[in-house]
């Protein structure tokens, strides 16, 4: 089977590098799946999981929004944060989406905060979306 190079990059660090059969990826226009051989392109990630098949098995890591960037040999996604499903730490994330919920409440929609806290609680419930594939 035929493979391309990924890494998951953050301001910290690689999050995540190996050869896979697939990325698939949420950008801002809908899902994109990339195989080797795929046109060189950027777009804008969503926040959402990445999903890496290989040897039959899926990868996935939580990404918090950046941007997927595919050339001939390797995918590079730039993220703001990212994690490998068995790093995030589930408790973290209920707390943070409890909190985000909280904001929610207690905002009015025009309120630049409530932007904010609807950001936060996606982050938050991604992680703990991914984290469940992991268990
Ligand atoms: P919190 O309110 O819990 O900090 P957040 O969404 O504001 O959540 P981010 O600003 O996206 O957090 O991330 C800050 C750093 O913490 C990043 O390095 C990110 O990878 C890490 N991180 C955030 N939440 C978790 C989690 N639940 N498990 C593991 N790492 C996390």
């Amino acid at each position: 089977m035929k493979t391309i190079k990924v890494s998951v990059v953050t301001p910290d660090g690689p999050v995540y590098e190996s050869d896979v059969e697939m990325v698939i990826a949420r950008t801002q226009s809908g899902e994109l799946g990339i195989l080797p051989g795929h046109i060189p392109m950027v777009a804008p990630l969503q926040i959402g999981a990445v999903r890496l098949n290989k040897e039959g098995k899926t990868d996935f890591v939580a990404v918090s929004g950046g941007f997927v960037e595919v050339r001939s040999e390797q995918v590079t996604i730039l993220a703001q944060s990212a994690e490998e499903a068995d790093e995030i730490d589930i408790e973290r994330a209920i707390r943070a989406k409890e909190r985000a919920e909280q904001r929610l409440h207690e905002q009015k929609r025009e309120n630049i905060d409530f932007k904010r806290a609807e950001l936060a609680l996606q982050r938050a419930v991604n992680r703990i979306t991914v984290s469940e594939k992991h268990l």
